[in-house]
């Protein structure tokens, strides 16, 4: 009998419990043990009452909850051979022979990190006296299969990330709150949400929510852009519009690749000079992440921990490390460090303002 364990690692997101409840109740339906690890990395390198083992009714109400019941971490330890170490004990120990975790790119790169030292791990406990030779023997070979968790949607190889549904849903019902007053006070808002180098929630929020002007990482703004955000906002504005929104990702650029900020933005939209807009800032900042998840999330982590349940039962020792993506619409099974790799050559041509060549490489399968 297999005993698979999930866990949830980095920044928390909505789905996460989706995961958790499918891996748990299809591990079991599959005939195997399920375990939960607490607190991401953190627990396998402490392991004892952080590894628990789960029946059907622990995972009971999951779905309609928002973040993570069993707990996420940034484990520093995790970062040093000692704490893997550590956790590869733990995982002999508790008769661990799969993990599936689900979490961010820096998440998953642990978890490849993980399984291709998992042989000269379980040596090194060996000859140090921790385990012997019998004790590790059923355990040669790690399985571990991804999930991608993040409310950002910034994986390569995937059209959706689980929590990404959520937080734009999240992020639409503020800025409509935000709507109701500006219109009333015929005010302006400059509203800031996540996204350091990945401007998917910004770009679908300000198309859901019909924003003025936008900026995101991805597409820096000209030279002119001050002049440029003032001309449409006094065109809309005679047109009658009561309202000005502008939304702003953390992570938004100029072509030069300075930093736009928010008070930037306003000071320029209240400029007595110039439109002289009523305006204020609002920084959505963790709202977007709590919350329960919303439908498509729950789904695509029910559909996507089922995946990995059977991604794990299905591999053998020579199967490359797999991560469960959504593909124009099926659940598929990905190399992981590709997607991996690709996440961070974006995110580094974007931050060397490389810009066409980072949306080239992301659109890529
Ligand atoms: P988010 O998208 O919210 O940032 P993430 O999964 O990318 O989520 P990180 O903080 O980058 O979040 O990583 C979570 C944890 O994964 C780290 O605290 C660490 O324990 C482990 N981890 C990340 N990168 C590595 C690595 N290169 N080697 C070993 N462990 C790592």
């Amino acid at each position: 009998k297999k005993n698979i364990a999930v866990m949830t690692s980095g920044g928390d997101s909505p789905g996460m419990n989706a995961v958790v409840r499918a891996v748990v109740r299809t591990a079991i339906y599959l005939g195997c043990n399920a375990y939960c690890v607490y607190e991401g990395y953190e627990g396998l390198v402490r392991g004892g009452k952080y590894i628990k083992q789960m029946g059907w009714e622990d995972v009971r109400g999951y779905l309609s909850e928002g973040g993570t019941l069993i707990g996420t971490a940034r484990c520093m330890a995790f970062f040093e051979r000692e704490g893997r170490l550590q956790a590869a004990k733990n995982m002999v120990l508790n008769g661990i022979d799969a993990l599936i975790i689900c979490g961010g790119d820096g998440s998953l790169t642990g978890a490849d990190r993980f399984r291709s030292e998992w042989p000269s791990l379980l040596e090194e406990l060996v000859s140090k006296g921790d385990l012997d030779q019998k004790q590790i023997e059923p355990y040669k070979h790690l399985n571990i299969v991804g999930l991608v968790g993040s409310i950002d949607n910034d994986l390569s190889g995937t059209d959706a990330t689980i929590g990404a549904y959520s937080a734009l849903s999240r992020i639409c019902e503020m800025v409509d709150y935000i709507e109701a007053t500006a219109s009333s006070h015929s005010r302006a808002f400059v509203i800031e949400v996540m996204g350091r180098h990945c401007g998917w929630l910004a770009l679908m929020a300000a198309v859901a929510t019909g924003a003025d002007f936008l900026f995101i990482p991805e597409k820096p703004r000209e030279d002119n852009w001050k002049e440029e955000m003032c001309q449409v906002i006094k065109q809309h504005r005679n047109m009658g519009k009561r309202k000005t929104i502008v939304i702003i990702a953390e992570g938004a650029l100029d072509k030069h690749g300075n930093k736009i900020s928010p008070s930037m933005v306003k000071d320029l939209l209240a400029d007595k000079e110039g439109l002289g807009l009523d305006t204020r800032i609002t920084t959505l900042g963790h709202v977007q992440r709590g919350g329960s998840a919303v439908a498509y999330d729950r789904m695509l982590g029910t559909l996507q921990g089922v995946e990995a349940v059977k991604a794990v039962l299905e591999a053998t020792p020579e199967t490359e490390t797999c991560f469960i993506a959504i593909t124009e619409n099926k659940i598929t099974r990905k190399p992981l460090m590709a997607a991996v790799k690709e996440t961070k050559e974006v995110a580094k041509l974007i931050e060397a303002q490389r810009f066409n060549e980072a949306m080239a490489l992301r659109d890529t399968e």
